[in-house]
C-alpha cells in the first residue's frame, strides 16, 4: 500500500493535525498532497515548504498519521522533478553553496587529531561550524570524566540528514557507510552526537539503509545523564536559577527522548526545572528549512518559546540541538532569558566556564546565509 492508500484509508477527518500545527491552516491540504502525490495535480512550492518538520501534527493524531510524511514525500517528488535550489543545496556538503564551507571561510574552525578511542564524539556541522560552545562543552567534560574519546568533525563526515530532510537524500547515501567505517576504525563502542538530526541519522535512517551498526548511539543528554549517574561528573557549583527546557523536536517527537537532559538537569545544584514533561513542548522555527526560506516567521515562532519560558517564570532557556541554539539565540538577543547548550551548562556546574560570542557568531551566520542564497533576507526582528 502506498503513502497516500494508507493515509486516506485510516485517517478520519478529525483535523486534530491542523490544529496544532504552527504553519498551515487549509483544511484542504491533505487532498492537495494526495493529488500531488497521486499526480493528478499539482501543489504550490509553498505548501511544501512552510513545513517545520516539528512533528506536532503526527503527535497530535489519533491514528499516528500526521501531515509530515505526506510532506516530506511530497517534497522528495518535487526535486526528483524539479531539481534542487540554492535554498535546499547549502546543507549539501558537496554543493558550491554549502553553508559550512562558507563559514570556514570566514573564520576559525576547530580541528581535531584523527585517533583511537572507546567513544566517538560526532558535533555535526552546527556544532562544528557555527555553535561551537556545543562542541567545546562536550570535549570538556568528556577530558573531565576520564573518558578515552575522539572527536568525528567536518564536512567530508556530515551525516547528511539536513539534506535528506529538504528532500535531497544523495549526502546521506554518500557519506552513510563512509561514516560508519571510520566509526568502527577508531574502534569506538559508543558514538555520542550533539545535534538530534545527526542522532536520527545513525540511531535510525543509517541502520535502515546500511547495516546493523555494531556501536551504541546516544545523544549527547543520554550520555551525560550516564556519566552523572556513574558519577563520573559531579556538578558542584550552583547555578541558581529557574529553568525552561526547550525539547528540540527531532530530540523528541522524533527520537522519543524527552527525559535525559531532565534529569541531567534535575542533578545540578540550585537549578529549579519549570516544565518537568514534555507537555506543551513545541518547535523553535529553525527546522524544515524554515530558518532559510522563512527567515523572519522563523526567529518569531522561536519568539514564542520566550513567551512559554516567562510564564513559568523562569530565567534560563537550556536546549541540546544546534539549531535551537542558533534560532533561540538569533530572538533571544534583546532579552534577559539567558540561553544554554545542556552540555555548556552541566559544565558550568562542573567549574567550565565556555566563552560565547553570539552577536559574533549570528551575523557570521547571517553573512553566509547572505553569500550562499539569492535574495536571502535577514531576519526582521522588529
Ligand atoms: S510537521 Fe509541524 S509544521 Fe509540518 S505539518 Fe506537521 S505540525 Fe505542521
Ligand atoms: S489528525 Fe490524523 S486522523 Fe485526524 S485529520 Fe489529521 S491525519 Fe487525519
Amino acid at each position: 500500500m502506498n503513502i497516500v492508500e494508507e493515509h486516506r484509508g485510516k485517517c478520519i477527518r478529525c483535523g486534530q493535525c491542523l490544529e496544532v500545527c504552527p504553519r498551515y491552516e487549509d483544511p484542504d491540504l491533505p487532498g492537495q498532497l494526495y493529488g500531488y502525490l497521486e499526480g493528478s495535480s499539482n501543489i504550490s512550492p509553498d505548501s511544501l515548504l512552510r513545513c517545520l518538520t516539528c512533528g506536532l501534527c503526527v503527535s497530535a493524531c489519533p491514528e499516528n498519521l500526521g501531515l509530515k510524511p505526506l510532506i516530506s514525500s511530497a517534497r522528495r517528488k518535487w526535486v526528483n522533478e524539479n531539481g534542487l535550489n540554492d535554498r535546499q543545496t547549502i546543507v549539501d556538503p558537496e554543493a558550491e553553496n554549502n553553508l559550512f564551507k562558507k563559514i570556514a571561510e570566514m573564520d576559525e574552525i576547530p580541528e581535531f587529531a584523527k585517533r583511537a578511542g572507546s567513544v566517538v564524539y560526532f558535533p555535526g556541522c552546527a556544532g562544528t561550524y557555527i555553535n561551537k560552545v556545543m562542541v567545546q562543552a562536550s570535549v570538556a567534560l568528556l577530558e573531565k570524566a576520564g573518558i578515552d574519546y575522539s572527536v568525528l568533525s567536518g564536512l567530508e563526515y556530515c551525516c547528511g540528514a539536513v539534506s535528506a530532510g529538504a528532500g535531497n537524500p544523495g549526502p546521506i547515501l554518500r557519506h552513510g557507510q563512509k561514516n560508519i567505517e571510520e566509526i568502527r576504525k577508531r574502534g569506538a563502542k559508543i558514538l555520542i552526537t550533539s545535534c538530534p538530526g545527526c542522532f536520527k541519522a545513525f540511531k535510525d535512517t543509517y541502520p535502515r539503509m546500511f547495516s546493523n551498526l555494531d556501536f551504541e548511539v546516544l545523544q549527547v543528554s543520554q550520555y551525560l545523564d550516564l556519566l552523572l549517574k556513574e558519577k563520573k561528573l559531579t556538578p558542584e557549583n550552583a547555578l541558581k536559577y529557574r529553568v525552561f527546557y526547550h525539547d528540540p523536536c527531532h530530540l523528541t517527537r522524533g527520537m522519543g527522548v524527552y527525559t535525559e537532559a531532565r534529569n541531567v538537569l534535575e542533578k545540578i545544584p540550585g537549578t529549579m526545572l519549570a516544565n518537568k514533561t514534555q507537555e506543551g513542548s513545541a518547535c523553535c522555527g529553525f527546522g524544515g528549512g524554515t530558518r532559510v526560506n522563512y527567515p523572519s516567521d522563523s526567529i518569531s515562532i522561536a519568539s514564542d518559546r520566550f513567551r512559554a519560558a516567562k510564564k513559568l517564570g523562569c530565567e534560563v532557556i537550556v536546549t541540546n540541538c544546534g539549531g535551537c541554539m542558533q534560532n533561540l539565540i538569533e530572538a533571544g538577543m534583546d532579552e534577559k532569558i539567558k540561553i544554554f547548550d545542556i552540555a555548556e551548562y552541566l559544565a558550568l556546574a562542573c567549574g567550565v566556564k565556555i566563552e560565547r560570542e553570539d552577536r559574533k557568531m549570528i551575523e557570521l551566520v547571517n553573512r553566509a546565509y547572505s553569500s550562499c542564497v539569492s535574495a536571502y533576507k535577514k531576519p526582521d526582528l522588529s
